[in-house]
C-alpha cells in the first residue's frame, strides 16, 4: 500500500494506492496542515511539494509560502515529478515530458519508465531563461514563468483571464517553444500537461508546439485533468512503481 500527499498552495490531498487502485482519503486546507502536521502523518508516505529538492532536502520553494519544517526527514518529491509519475500510469508510455501549469510552471521527466531527477533539480522548465527583465518568484530574471504562469497572468490581467486571452498571450507562444526544445532533447512519446491552469486547455490548443519541431519528432500531447494527479503520482512513487 502506498500513500501520496500533495501539499499544494491552498489544499493538501491524501491518496492511497492499494491493489492497483487509488482511493482519495482526505483533503485539508494547507494552512491547517501547517498548523497541525499530524493531519498528514502517514507511515511511508511520499509528500509532493512545489519545491526544488536536492539530497532529500528542499533547497528552494519559489511559489510556496509557509513553514515546511515538518517535512524534515520525510520522503519528499517535487510535485511535477509526481505528476510525471502519474502521467506514466495514465499513458502507459516509458518516455514522458510532463508539464504542470499552475501558480508556477513545473516539469518532470520519465526516461525508460523511471523518473529522471539529475542531481535533484532536473527539468525546472519554469525557471529557464528566455529573456526580458521581469523578476521571477525564484529571484531570477526573464524566466519562463515571467512570461507564462498563473502568477504572471494574475500580474498582467489583475483578474482571472479566459482561455482565449491566455492563448493569445505572447507568453503562451514562449511556453510552446520551450516545451518543443525539451522535446528535442528528450524525444519522448508524449508530453503531458496538467495543473490547475493546464486543465483548462485541450490537446488542440498546443498544436503550436509542432510548429517548432521537425516532423520526425511526432510527440503526442495529452492533457491530464485529474485534480489528484500529484497525490496519486506521489503514491506510485511511495510504492516504487516509477
Ligand atoms: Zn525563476
Amino acid at each position: 500500500m502506498g500513500i501520496g500527499i500533495d501539499i499544494g498552495g491552498s489544499f493538501t490531498d491524501v491518496v492511497e494506492f492499494k491493489n492497483g487502485e487509488f482511493r482519495h482519503l482526505n483533503t485539508f486546507k494547507t494552512e491547517d496542515v501547517l498548523k497541525d502536521p499530524s493531519l498528514v502523518e502517514f507511515e511511508g508516505a511520499v509528500y509532493g511539494v512545489a519545491a526544488w529538492i536536492r539530497g532529500g532536502r528542499i533547497v528552494k520553494a519559489p511559489n510556496l509560502r509557509g513553514n515546511l519544517n515538518f517535512l524534515a526527514g520525510k520522503k519528499i518529491e517535487n510535485d511535477a515529478n509526481c505528476f510525471a509519475a502519474y502521467s506514466k500510469w495514465i499513458t502507459k508510455k516509458k518516455n514522458i515530458f510532463a508539464v504542470t501549469l499552475g501558480t508556477g510552471v513545473g516539469s518532470g521527466v520519465v526516461v525508460e519508465g523511471k523518473l529522471y531527477r539529475g542531481r535533484g533539480l532536473a527539468a525546472e522548465l519554469g525557471h529557464v531563461y528566455v529573456g526580458g527583465d521581469v523578476t521571477c518568484t525564484c529571484g531570477g530574471k526573464g524566466h519562463l514563468e515571467c512570461h507564462f504562469s498563473g502568477w504572471r497572468i494574475k500580474q498582467i490581467f489583475g483578474r482571472e483571464a479566459t482561455k482565449e486571452e491566455i492563448k493569445a498571450m505572447k507568453g503562451f507562444d514562449v511556453l510552446c517553444l520551450e516545451i518543443a526544445k525539451a522535446v528535442m532533447i528528450l524525444d519522448p512519446e508524449v508530453v503531458t500537461i496538467g495543473g490547475r491552469l493546464g486543465r483548462i486547455f485541450n490537446e488542440e490548443d498546443f498544436t503550436k508546439i509542432y510548429e517548432y519541431l521537425p516532423k520526425e519528432f511526432d510527440v503526442d500531447v495529452k492533457i491530464i485533468g485529474d485534480d489528484l494527479a500529484v497525490a496519486k503520482g506521489a503514491a506510485l512513487i511511495s510504492e516504487g512503481l516509477v
